[in-house]
């Protein structure tokens, strides 16, 4: 088990879109190591996913995981996942398998990220698609929702350089966690649980 620093905004390998992963390299074992890195690091931190280039490494691999986390007790689950080379195509209300809040394609979530000491408003996808390879090489696709479409949206653009700040498109809501928690963090628990419950997981 090896628990890697968590590279913070500014570092330039937050800002450089990784690399896929050959088909043939999954099973190497330092890409298996690398897996093994992102894991450790995820969970020790606390955090409900983690992109390698969080830890510095080029591919692109990102992995997720929420259990029961009292730093997202609003979350819905996701059991630990490892996804290789994964691509997000967006569901519009309407498309075979998309789901709705209100008639609308996008929800505002209030993300936090383990390489950005702050908060803010971002506005995401209801429903998408995911394509990825797992640690064994096997194709997925699978469709996802809400709170953990969000979450794939978050980590998938770590893998494109992107950071959820520069998706906050109200700079009044970005705040740290401290002040969210005294300031914000009721209000959006309250939303955010009604939420997850119209639209799931
Ligand atoms: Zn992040």
């Amino acid at each position: 088990m090896t628990v890697k620093p968590v590279l913070q905004i500014g570092n330039p390998a937050l800002r450089r879109p990784a690399t896929s992963v050959p088909s043939d390299n999954i099973q190497d074992a330092n890409l298996q190591a690398l897996i093994t890195d992102l894991v450790d690091t995820m969970r020790s931190a606390n955090g409900a996913g983690l992109a390698a280039n969080q830890i510095g490494a080029p591919e692109r691999i990102m992995v997720m995981e929420v259990l029961d986390n009292p730093r997202y007790p609003y979350k819905p689950r996701i059991p630990l996942t490892v996804a290789i080379n994964p691509i997000i195509e967006i569901l519009s209300p309407g498309d075979p398998g998309a789901r709705q809040g209100n008639n609308e394609a996008t929800f505002v979530n209030n993300e936090g990220c383990l390489s950005v000491p702050l908060r803010g408003d971002v506005e995401r996808h209801i429903s998408i698609r995911v394509s990825y390879q797992d640690t064994e090489g096997v194709h997925h696709v699978e469709v996802k929702h809400g709170l953990t479409a969000g979450t794939w949206q978050h980590e998938c653009d770590h893998l494109d350089g992107v950071l959820f700040i520069d998706r906050v498109q109200d700079p009044n809501t970005l705040s740290t966690w401290d002040e969210f928690a005294a300031n914000g963090r009721d209000a959006f628990i309250e939303r955010i649980t009604k939420f997850v419950a119209r639209v799931g997981s």
